[in-house]
């Protein structure tokens, strides 16, 4: 009887259940979106009751599609859109409010206030993190602040609280497990990434009740067993997996190793560095986070976000309706007949992120010629995700100290041989695609099949591992740096322009 391994796959936008064997391929897959809810300008919010339904829903279908018995699940692994919060009755599981995703501003105003009170040195040595309203800490006090009951409730301990992994498992096991992983932990602003432990401090600061906090336990191990009756036919299989989205891409892109990145390329474009067992503090605004607990120890990341990575595509499809899919945009940048280094595009939709940090900057497009035409404006974004992965790459290396010599790329737009061959010229350094890019997903799955001996360790694992592409840098020395000069100048341009704006 083959054994496989199956990865629940909580998204931002949608469930997915996806099945793999032991060569790491993928035997079934079924996703389904769930909805989200808008409230105000700058909410966003989801219903847990829906992603726990949906969630049953793509297992079934997941499990019908392949054929599989249920004894032919050796274990789960559970990966999750991080930082999004649950906050629910432990007595009736029912959640007080709807979970608040990462992406939700409304406690903006809050964090402000923490760090004009000059909290942002304590948090940030603590957690690793800035104080920010994206992390689940700032929300979970908004729910208990503003529910009505919640406090009350909360104090004498009927309310707990945990990121979408955590929901999914109290689920999966009716209740019986409130726990998480030390990487979804480390995104709540409320875990202290040296002594990994909840810090009496930050949930004192927070006013958020130690009790309501999970569990948090090693990204492989044992977890729980599922009890769920119209699931695997009431067998109970177990959970021996759990890490947030990003770190789960950084292990399925087998980064186990110090001085080994990735670049996930989807709506936004988030690198994550393996720094070891060290906790490296940035100094050019790079987040330091848990990768993942395995083996008894932990593994530090560095992490550093483009804001509009594949977004940049999809404006030139639904904004400037200069092609029909994100694919195409392929096709005619290779048309483009500008030289390089001419016309730049800054996406600076919303603002520019790391290492430039100025939330007043807007997308920009500089250099346009009268011959200027559509396809010199796609190739021109096309290569600002080269240019942003660059930006964040030289921050990332700095705080390392180390030169990095090869990036690994997933996510959407890695397919686009444009972009990651451009990447590779712009860094000069190789950057490999993988054969598979479900790299998310694969690491779930990796980490719940270690932890059962699925997988022996992660040799076993890395001989598995097959590389797609490696893009090997093509431009000569002088043309780079001339043509990352031109990036930073109109950088520069833009934050003089922004200067200004702010001004008015
Ligand atoms: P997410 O998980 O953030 O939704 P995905 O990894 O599914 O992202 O990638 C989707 C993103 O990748 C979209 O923004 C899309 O525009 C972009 N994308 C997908 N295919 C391509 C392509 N061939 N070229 C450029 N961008 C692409």
């Amino acid at each position: 009887m083959n054994e496989y391994i199956l990865t629940i796959d909580e998204g931002t936008t949608s469930a997915r259940a996806i099945i793999f064997d032991h060569s790491g391929e993928i035997v079934s897959v079924a996703q389904q979106e769930f909805t989200q809810y808008y409230p105000k300008p700058g909410w966003l919010e989801q219903d847990p009751i829906e992603i726990w339904t949906t969630t049953m829903e793509v297992i079934g279908k997941c499990m019908i599609q392949s054929g599989l018995t249920p004894e032919q699940i050796k274990a789960i692994g559970i990966t999750n859109q991080r930082e999004t919060v649950v906050v629910w009755d432990k007595n009736t599981g029912t959640p007080v409010y709807n979970d608040i995703v990462w992406g939700d501003r409304r406690t903006a105003p809050y964090c402000d206030e923490l760090k004009a009170q000059g909290y942002e040195p304590m948090v940030k040595e603590k957690t690793g993190l800035i104080i920010d309203s994206y992390f689940s800490g700032t929300k979970i006090k908004w729910i208990l602040d503003n529910v009505k009951g919640a406090r009350e409730a909360a104090e004498k301990g009927d309310l707990i609280f945990s990121n979408i992994d955590g929901w999914i498992l109290w689920n999966l096991t009716k209740g019986e497990a409130h726990m998480t992983d030390y990487s979804n932990a480390s995104r709540t602003l409320l875990f202290n990434i040296h002594t990994l432990d909840w810090d009496d401090e930050l949930l004192e600061l927070l006013t958020i009740p130690k009790s309501m906090c999970p569990e948090v336990r090693p990204s492989s191990g044992h977890f729980a067993y599922t009890k769920v009756h119209n699931l695997f036919e009431g067998k109970a299989i177990p959970i021996e997996g759990i890490i947030g989205d990003q770190m789960s891409a950084t292990f399925g892109q087998c980064c186990f190793q110090k001085g080994q990145c990735k670049i996930t390329w989807g709506t936004a474009g988030t690198m994550t560095m393996n720094t070891g067992d060290e906790a490296i503090e940035s100094k050019n605004g790079m987040l330091t986070t848990i990768g993942w607990g395995l083996n008894g120890k932990v593994q530090y990341l560095l992490e550093g976000t483009v804001y509009n990575a594949g977004s940049s595509v999809q404006w030139l499809r639904d904004e400037m309706k200069f092609i029909e899919s994100s694919g195409d945009s392929e096709f005619f940048a290779a048309k483009s007949t500008l030289p390089l280094g001419t016309c730049y595009v800054v996406p600076a939709f919303s603002g520019l992120g790391a290492p430039w940090w100025d939330s007043y900057a807007r997308g920009t497009i500089f250099g346009l010629s009268r011959g200027a035409a559509k396809n010199d404006v796609i190739r021109a974004t096309l290569d600002s995700i080269g240019y942003q992965t660059r930006d964040i790459l030289e921050s990332i290396s700095q705080d390392m100290g180390e030169k990095i010599e090869l990036l690994r790329v997933d996510g959407g737009a890695c397919n686009n041989n444009i972009i990651t061959q451009f990447t590779s010229d712009i860094l000069g350094i190789n950057v490999e695609r993988p054969s598979n890019v479900e790299t998310t997903a694969a690491g779930a799955a990796y980490l719940a099949g270690l932890s059962v001996g699925y997988w022996k360790d992660e040799q076993d694992i890395l001989n598995n591992r097959k590389v797609d592409k490696v893009f090997h840098p093509e431009m000569d020395t002088a043309q780079r740096e001339r043509l990352y000069a031109g990036w930073k100048n109109c950088v520069k341009a833009l934050m003089v322009w922004s200067e200004g704006e702010k001004a008015l």
